[in-house]
């Protein structure tokens, strides 16, 4: 973390930025978040960021202690304040500090401000291998802080040789990762679902820049079957951008490498961020 941290409407060394322990976020798991880069001292895609965040808040009933000008305003001074022109934002709103342990109070917000690591260049050649996972997220439209599945799972994914896992719901559609969207090529059409997802921000811009760039895009279920046999696939985020599913549980995707549609994406994504 780069050292200087908001919380609450002050700018502290990050060892100073602490929470109370009665807080809902502790206690309960209760909160939301959010992340986003900027590069060159500018925050990516920060409107369509602080919509999800202040969607989320609302949500749950999380009262923001901030107006959106404010948080706007917080973020590029906390930019300016750590100094780098490169990195990672992560908002934190939490349930605040309960006197009953149950019942939410005034949020406490953080923004959290990271040096920015990405994928390799090796790991975006070879593409991720998947692992399919059965479960479903509570409250798919909320980024809550509760990451129990995915966390929970770590070590069976590396047991499997799995970089990531897709969540399949009851009805065998695939839903999205722990933490990333994901998409299907069938015969040149980008496929990606639409419904009872977290919306990310990188699914939204990564479906603009298809379309600017003359593919055709769906968006609809995607089952289990249809991933296997799907020509190509990939994973995206904030922090991955797009990444080219190769395997899902030992059947390779396409010939098990990434695929045309997926590179001329992964190629133009750069561009495309720095353009918008
Ligand atoms: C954060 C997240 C994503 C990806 O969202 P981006 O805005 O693209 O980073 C997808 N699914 C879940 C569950 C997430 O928490």
């Amino acid at each position: 973390m780069y050292p200087t941290v908001y919380l609450n409407g002050q700018y502290l060394p990050k060892e100073k930025a602490t929470l109370n322990v009665a807080d809902l976020s502790i206690l309960r798991g209760f909160g939301i978040f959010d992340y986003f880069r900027y590069a060159d001292g500018n925050p990516r895609f920060i409107e369509d960021h602080l919509d999800r965040f202040f969607s989320s808040a609302k949500l749950l009933d999380l009262e923001m202690p901030v107006s959106r000008e404010e948080l706007r305003t917080t973020v590029h001074e906390l930019i300016k304040r750590n100094g780098e022109e490169e990195g990672g934002i992560r908002f934190v709103l939490t349930g605040g500090y309960s006197p009953d342990g149950y019942t939410p109070t005034t949020p406490n917000l953080v923004a959290m401000a990271y040096p920015f690591k990405g994928p390799s260049a090796e790991q975006y050649e070879r593409g991720m291998a998947i692992h399919l996972h059965h479960y479903e997220r509570q409250l798919p439209k909320v980024k809550s802080i509760d990451y129990l599945e995915g966390i929970r799972i770590q070590p069976l994914l590396k047991a499997k040789g799995a970089d990531y896992a897709l969540y399949v719901d009851r009805e065998y559609n695939v839903r999205e990762s722990d933490r990333s969207n994901f998409m299907i090529v069938r015969e040149g059409i980008l496929i990606t679902p639409v419904e009872s997802i977290l919306h990310g921000i990188t699914r939204l811009h990564l479906l603009r820049l298809a379309r600017q760039l003359g593919i055709s895009v769906d968006e609809r279920a995607v089952s289990v079957n249809e991933l296997k046999q799907a020509d190509e696939a990939i994973i995206c985020s904030s922090i991955k951008g797009a990444m080219a599913i190769t395997t899902v549980d030992e059947v390779l995707i396409g010939n098990g490498k990434p695929g045309p549609v997926t590179r001329r994406i992964m190629e133009a994504w750069d561009g495309y961020c720095a353009s918008n």
